[in-house]
C-alpha cells in the first residue's frame, strides 16, 4: 500500500532513538522528508545520517529541548524554513519514573511541561501552515498508562491523560480542514530504555535479561514486547493518506495488555 506521504514534510521530536526515531525510519522510507529532533547534536547527526543512508529521503535535524520554551519556538522556526510541516509527530522522552509520594512540585510543572505544554506549543505553531494546505496530519504518542495506570510512573500516569483531551479537541476543531489528529498508546516496547530496566530487573532478581523481559511481558497477550518499529508502522499509517476517515481515535498498540473496551 503506498501511504502517499512522498515528498511530505514531517516533524518527529524526541527522536534521535526509540520509538521516535523508529518513527521517522518509517515515514521517511514513505519518502517524506523528515526533520528530527532532541536534546543532543551528536545523536542527531548520527541518527539522521543513519535513516537518510538506510531510507534515501531527506533526514534534517534540530536539537531542542522540549522542556524549554525557546527550544520549542526555534525548532518551530526551523520547520517553517524548511517549507512547513504537513505531518507533526509528538513524542516525547518519559518523566522521572516515581510512586506518587516520592514525587515534588518541581517534578510535576516538569512534566506537564515536558508532556503537555510542548504538544501545545508545537500544535499551535504548525498546526497554521497545515490548515492553509487543507491536509495536514498530527499523530501524539503517549502511553497505554492512560487507559490502564502503570505502578511507579504516577507522573506519565496521571499528566499523560490530558494528551488524549488533547486529541479529541483538535480533532474536532481541526476536522473541517482536513487536519485529522490522532494518539498511540504503545504497551512495553523493547527500546534502549526498557532493554536497560530489564537489565536492572535481571541483576536484582540474579535472573537473565531474557527472564527479565518475559517477566515484564507477562501480561501481555501475544506473548512479547513491541519492536520500536511495531509502534511506528501505525504511527506512519496515521500520519498517511491513506488514514483519511480516522480522526479523534486513541490507538493502544500494546499486544493486547489492555482489556477495556472503552
Ligand atoms: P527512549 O528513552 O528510548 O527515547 C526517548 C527520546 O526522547 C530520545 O531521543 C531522547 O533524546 C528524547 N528526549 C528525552 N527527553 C527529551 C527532552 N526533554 N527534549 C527533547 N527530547 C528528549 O524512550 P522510548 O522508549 O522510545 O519512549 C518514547 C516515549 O514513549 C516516552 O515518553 C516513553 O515514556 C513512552 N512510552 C514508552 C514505552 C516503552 O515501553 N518503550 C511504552 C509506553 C510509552
Amino acid at each position: 500500500m503506498d501511504l502517499g506521504l512522498r515528498g511530505k514534510l514531517a516533524l518527529v521530536t524526541a527522536s534521535s532513538r526509540g520509538i521516535g526515531r523508529a518513527c521517522a525510519e518509517a515515514l521517511a522510507r514513505e519518502g517524506a522528508r523528515v526533520i528530527i529532533s532532541s536534546r543532543d547534536e551528536g545523536a542527531l547527526r548520527r541518527a539522521a545520517r543513519e535513516i537518510s543512508a538506510a531510507t534515501g529521503s531527506e533526514v534534517l535535524w534540530k536539537a531542542a529541548d522540549l522542556t524549554s520554551r525557546a527550544d520549542v519556538e526555534s525548532l518551530a522556526d526551523f520547520v517553517g524554513e524548511a517549507g512547513g510541516a504537513d505531518v507533526f509527530v509528538f513524542n516525547t522522552g518519559g518523566p522521572r519514573p516515581a510512586r506518587f509520594f516520592e514525587t515534588s512540585e518541581e517534578d510535576w510543572y516538569h512534566a506537564f511541561e515536558l508532556l503537555l505544554m510542548s504538544a501545545v506549543r508545537l500544535t499551535r505553531r504548525l498546526a497554521p501552515t497545515m490548515i492553509e494546505r487543507g491536509w495536514g496530519r498530527i499523530v501524539y504518542v503517549t502511553s497505554v498508562a492512560i487507559r490502564q495506570p502503570i505502578p511507579d510512573i504516577a507522573l506519565s500516569n496521571v499528566v499523560r491523560i490530558s494528551l488524549a483531551g488533547l486529541v479529541k479537541t483538535l480533532a474536532l476543531e481541526l476536522a473541517p480542514h482536513n487536519v485529522l489528529v490522532n494518539g498511540v498508546m504503545p504497551g512495553i516496547t523493547l527500546t534502549d530504555r526498557v532493554r536497560q530496566l530489564a537489565e536492572a530487573r535481571a541483576q536484582r532478581e540474579e535472573i537473565t535479561v531474557e527472564e527479565a523481559i518475559r517477566r515484564m511481558t507477562s501480561g501481555v497477550p501475544v506473548g512479547r514486547a513491541a519492536s520500536p518499529e511495531e509502534v511506528a508502522w501505525v504511527v506512519a499509517f496515521l500520519a498517511s493518506e491513506r488514514a483519511s476517515y480516522v480522526t479523534g481515535a486513541m490507538i493502544p498498540v500494546d499486544g493486547g495488555r489492555i482489556l477495556s473496551v472503552f
